[in-house]
């Protein structure tokens, strides 16, 4: 049967729970379809849940972990009397109002629920290498997550590939636990920031690897050593590492909506300036689904509480007969 709700947030980032707690505090009951747990998280809640130590986001002088970050945010939403559900949406239908969503079965003739106003904050998510055996040795040694599966590594050589703020943090990050961390660059300058940058350079466990790519990974049950190729003299050799941390960027989660919402050329929703409406009025967006240029944990929840406000004051509006 279909459940009619007025709010519905679809994502559990800081975004989405953002949105949670402001539009639960206006008295509009959301609901949180809050993802599912994926491969490289046992629990939905967006990119933080894969995240280590978070130390820039205000209010937290000593840092806080990204997954306790995380549970805060869903406590303090839920305290407001947010309600979650622990699911995907397979199917949504904007052409008309009020909304419709499907989870499970993306054919069933009648939707799961229907929503007054929508908030998009699906996040965006990890890309990969693409390696011949990376999607089989993914959990096994490859991984997306330093916080998840550093610990795995305690007294082992391992390899993070990219050259951005991520990939500089897991390496940071992992030399907690292992003896050796090579940092694999395709280039030989790196994206991340400057501050980020000296910290890697002044780790003594950490050694870069310039101008290179990784062209497979190897193991049987588990990751035993990666190929490389030097991107100058296409030379290609092995490296002995039992861990591949991939740390090369994000795409946006917008399969759900593309053909409905505008998009941009990289696949991000498109809001209008300055605000979270998209071109779909009463469907509002925020977080990394629709940031490509900030991308940090403090924006996506400033832009969760714009959506909320947003889709409040929409609400109103149309109410009130606008
Ligand atoms: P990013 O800045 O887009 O960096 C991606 C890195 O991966 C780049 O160095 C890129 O190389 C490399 N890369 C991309 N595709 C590749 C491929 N197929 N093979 C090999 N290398 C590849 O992504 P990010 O590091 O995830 O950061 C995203 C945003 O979040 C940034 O704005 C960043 O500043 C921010 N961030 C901030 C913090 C923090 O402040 N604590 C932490 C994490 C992220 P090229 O350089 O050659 O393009």
């Amino acid at each position: 049967m279909t459940e009619a709700r007025s709010v519905v947030i679809v994502g559990s980032g800081p975004a989405g729970l953002t949105a949670a707690i402001y539009t639960a505090r206006a008295q509009l009951a959301p609901l949180v379809i809050e993802g599912e747990p994926s491969s490289t998280s046992d629990q939905p809640g967006g990119q933080l849940m894969l995240t280590t130590e978070v130390e820039n986001f205000p209010g937290f002088v000593d840092g806080v972990m990204g997954p306790e970050l995380m549970q805060n945010f869903r406590s303090q939403a839920a305290r407001f009397g947010t309600e979650y559900v622990t699911a995907k949406v397979s199917r949504v239908d904007l052409s008309s109002r009020p909304f419709r969503l499907w989870v499970g079965d993306p054919e069933a003739s009648e939707p799961t629920y229907t929503a007054e106003a929508l908030i998009v904050a699906t996040g965006a998510k990890s890309l990969m290498l693409n390696l011949p055996n990376e999607a089989r040795l993914l959990g096994y040694g490859v991984s997306t997550c330093a916080t998840c599966d550093g610990f795995f590594f305690r007294g082992h050589e391992i390899a993070v590939v990219g050259g951005g703020d991520s990939a500089l943090e897991e390496a940071l990050f992992l030399t907690r636990f292992a003896d050796k961390v090579t940092l694999i660059h395709r280039r030989s300058e790196l994206r991340a920031s400057k501050v980020m940058q000296q910290r890697a350079f002044d780790n003594p466990k950490i050694e870069f690897l310039w101008n290179a790519e990784v062209i497979d990974v190897y193991g049987e049950s588990k990751v035993s050593g990666i190929r490389v190729r030097d991107t100058q003299s296409s030379q290609e050799s092995d490296l002995s590492v039992t861990g591949l941390f991939v740390a090369i960027g994000h795409q946006p989660n917008t399969g759900l909506f593309a053909g409905q919402l505008d998009l941009d050329e990289s696949g991000y929703l498109v809001t209008q300036q300055g605000t979270t409406h998209t071109g779909v009025p009463g469907v509002f967006a925020c977080g990394d689904v629709q940031d490509h240029r900030y991308r940090q944990a403090i924006t996506a929840a400033g832009s969760g509480c714009q959506a909320a406000i947003d889709a409040e004051r929409w609400l109103e509006s149309e109410a009130a007969g606008h």
